[in-house]
């Protein structure tokens, strides 16, 4: 079956569902990479729809957190405002399907863009989410990586309105996460690089593919000679190379072709 440069619009009916079925029913390994889009139904706003928290507020770049207090103070701020939505949220349809596809080793590896522990929520193992941007769930030290939980530096931020620094070394603390201008992690760029070269089905969700380096790896999966497919409700910019694009809900599009690989299982 020829997939070239399906795109398929809304999930009138079960055309785009099945296409994905019948990609995932056909490849050995596929590799789920995930953007702010795969959160949504969850509740957590997306960087670039309207309305989203990131389109209220500049992010806060590296050099400028690590140079001023004032700075890191701030970002301590946002985080702690963030917690009401952080703390409640749950993983939707989308991510239990991932969670499901990877309990059946249809996939190997979710590659995320995403902050939020929700892959790990819904059941996927770490050792098989690969975070490219963090986890704003903890702290770490910059100097000596030391990992350091929210709420200890939440009563402190309380007491003295500002964050303590780190107990091992005096070092700065900051989300596990990376910042505009900030270093991308080492080991997990390797590893992605490595599902992603390893890989036969490369499946975008809810990413708009803008944000590099990480939006490289799509591309670098279609050159390895790895299928592309894209769920994603807005076109991105590499649409053309995919062989499948929905633009369409991740969670009812991504749960209606998981119930279709396990009728024809
Ligand atoms: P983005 O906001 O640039 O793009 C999200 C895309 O998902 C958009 O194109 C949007 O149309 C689509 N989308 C939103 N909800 C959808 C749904 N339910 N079904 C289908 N498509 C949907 O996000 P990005 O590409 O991940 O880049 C933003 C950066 O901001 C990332 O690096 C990420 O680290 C960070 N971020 C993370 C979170 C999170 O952890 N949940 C949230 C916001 C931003």
């Amino acid at each position: 079956m020829d997939f070239c440069r399906l795109r398929i619009g809304a999930v009138k009916n079960d055309s785009g569902p099945a296409r994905l079925a019948d990609l995932l029913r056909g490849a050995r390994d596929t590799v789920v990479f995930t953007g702010a889009g795969i959160s949504t139904e969850s509740g957590i706003p997306d960087f670039r729809s309207p309305g989203g928290i990131w389109t209220k507020m500049a992010p806060i770049d590296f050099q400028d957190f690590v140079c001023s207090r004032e700075m890191r103070n701030e970002a301590w701020r946002r985080r702690f405002a963030m917690e009401n939505t952080f703390a409640g949220v749950r993983p939707n349809a989308g991510h239990d399907a991932i969670a499901a596809l990877v309990a059946r080793e249809v996939a190997s590896h979710v590659i995320t863009q995403n902050i939020d522990n929700l892959h790990q929520m819904s059941g996927v193992p770490a050792e098989q989410v690969i975070e490219l941007h963090g986890n704003t769930r903890y702290a770490k030290c910059l100097e000596c990586g030391a990992r350091v939980e929210l709420e200890p530096i939440r009563v402190h931020f309380d007491a003295y309105g500002e964050p303590p620094d780190c107990r091992e070394c005096g070092g700065l603390l900051k989300t596990a996460t990376i910042s505009f201008g900030q270093a991308m992690p080492e080991h997990e760029m390797e590893r992605a690089e490595r599902a992603t070269r390893a890989c036969d089905l490369f499946l975008v969700l809810g990413s708009s593919l803008v944000v590099y380096p990480a939006a490289g790896f799509p591309l670098l999966a279609k050159r390895g000679g790895a299928k592309l497919a894209i769920v994603n409700r807005e076109p991105t910019d590499i649409d053309d190379f995919a062989d499948l694009v929905l633009h369409a809900e991740i969670g009812p599009t991504l749960s209606r072709s998981l119930e279709l690989l396990e009728k024809s299982a």
